[in-house]
């Protein structure tokens, strides 16, 4: 084949390639040739800012040199070999790693392709664990999930959803699951380092208020009724019907496709209690804010929260390589054990990548780039985007500005979000902005200038009235 002219490579695109989450009618081809640092390139050379990692992945910007070269060294030795039965040496260091690094006894991890299919392995592991438990309680098959919630799009993983329009078309395929309706984030006032968990946590900060500054005891006390509002809606359900729910399931701190709808401090320990109290299996969906996200490895750390299960994808290996991990608790691990030669207790599912050896190279350099200084340099680049979002705050267009760790988000007054969206492409900056909702959700290791180069392109799109 020879090589295509950019355009052809754009005809091609808009003939035969089906994108996701795209609706395909509008269009426009946009065909990226390479990337560096937090930059892409498409194919005539223009350059963007990313600003939302590569929904969400590229934790360590593009072509890191420390990733790229682990993956090529591993390429080198072995690509990949399956799961079943057997597994690559890369892999097993990596379980390890991951086993010493998660909070509590999280120590057995069960590796998958992607975020979607992490979660599905946490609710399919739950269910099967209330049927050969000790004390089996068969008829615990649902879940309880919140509204606007998002764990992916298997069919699992988009039962448990809550945004509509990923969900209600397929409505006849999915599982039960009760939704409850999660903290209303736009209840509670965004006071600097109060009220939201800013006390809690010095890489938490949260952007003062545009306007009408609340008291900072005011705010603390409502977000703590938020939170204990929320929680009553939890327990109210758990309490009736805790005998059929297997899980409860979780964004830890920040619901992120839901619009960046974050949950008040003392919310996740909260639910971590209703679980325990009730009997219900507790699985933590890290996998859009897992290592590093909301500056700490784990967002559960926050309020050491130890989960039943950790879903971890995206950031684990800083979006080079598809890999996703779920991990869990010895208790939950030792009921798949069969106890004699007749039983038969193994979790029957799988993945023709699990534990694929070129992700599990790429997942053990970004631990390594974690580790050697990049967690450390998290609060500088924290308060930093904190600065920007203050300024930005001060914007009439701007409303319910909010931050956790290296996610900056607010609302608009009214619905130009797209046209924000185009003025930043226009300059250079791939933005995800929709209706009225703006977020900058960039590589942790975003060079400062970088930063403020995608601030000023949104402040000047607000400025120009697009
Ligand atoms: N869970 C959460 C919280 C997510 O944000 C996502 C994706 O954005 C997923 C699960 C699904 O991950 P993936 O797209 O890798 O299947």
């Amino acid at each position: 084949m020879t090589t295509p002219t950019n355009d052809q490579l754009c005809e091609w695109d808009r003939a035969h390639y089906w994108h996701s989450f795209t609706p395909m009618a509008d269009y426009e081809p946009w065909v990226i040739a390479r990337a560096e640092g937090s930059t892409l390139y498409d194919i005539e050379g223009k350059a963007y800012l990313d600003a939302a990692s590569s929904m969400w992945c590229a934790a360590l910007g593009h072509n890191h040199p420390r990733v790229s070269a682990a993956v090529v060294e591993q390429l080198g030795r072995m690509a990949h070999c399956t799961s079943l039965g057997m597994g690559a040496d890369v892999a097993v260091r990596l379980a390890k790693r991951l086993a010493d690094l998660a909070p509590g006894d999280l120590q057995h991890v069960f590796f998958s392709s992607d975020g979607s299919s992490a979660v599905e392995v946490a609710m399919k592991q739950a269910l099967q664990y209330w049927r050969q438990c000790e004390r089996p309680q068969p008829a615990k098959t649902k879940y309880l999930a919140f509204g606007e919630a998002y764990h992916g799009d298997t069919i699992g993983a988009t039962a448990v959803g809550g945004i509509g329009r990923y969900h209600d078309v397929f409505g006849p395929i999915l599982c039960e699951v009760i939704r409850v309706d999660p903290p209303d984030s736009r209840k509670l006032p965004p006071p600097g380092g109060e009220g939201w968990g800013g006390g809690m946590n010095p890489a938490t900060r949260f952007a003062p208020p545009p306007r009408t500054p609340p008291h900072q005891g005011e705010g603390n006390r409502m977000a703590e009724g938020e939170c204990a509002a929320a929680l009553a809606r939890v327990e109210a359900v758990l309490a009736e019907q805790a005998d059929t729910i297997a899980a409860v399931i979780v964004e830890p701190l920040v619901q992120c496709a839901a619009g960046m709808l974050m949950h008040p401090p003392g919310f996740l320990s909260g639910l971590r209690q209703l679980c325990d109290k009730h009997d219900v299996l507790l699985i933590a969906d890290e996998v859009a804010v897992g290592f590093g996200r909301t500056g700490k490895l784990f967002a559960c750390n926050h309020e050491e929260v130890v989960p039943d299960f950790l879903c971890l994808g995206k950031h684990l290996t800083a979006g080079y390589v598809p890999m996703a991990a779920t991990l869990t608790t010895p208790r939950l691990y030792e009921a798949f054990l069969n106890r004699n030669a007749t039983e038969d207790r193994t979790f029957w599912h799988g993945h023709t990548y699990s534990g694929n050896a070129l992700a599990a190279a790429a997942a053990m350099a970004t631990l390594d780039e974690f580790e050697s200084g990049l967690l450390d340099g998290l609060p500088a680049r924290i308060a930093h985007l904190g600065e920007r979002l203050c300024h930005l705050a001060a914007d009439p267009l701007v409303e319910h500005a909010r931050q956790r760790g290296m996610i900056a988000a607010f609302n608009l007054t009214e619905p130009i979000g797209r046209q924000i969206g185009r003025y930043a492409m226009d300059h250079g900056v791939w933005l995800r902005a929709k209706d009225d909702l703006v977020y900058v959700m960039p590589p942790l290791n975003i060079e400062a200038g970088d930063l403020d180069r995608i601030f000023d392109v949104i402040s000047e799109g607000l400025e120009s009235g697009t």
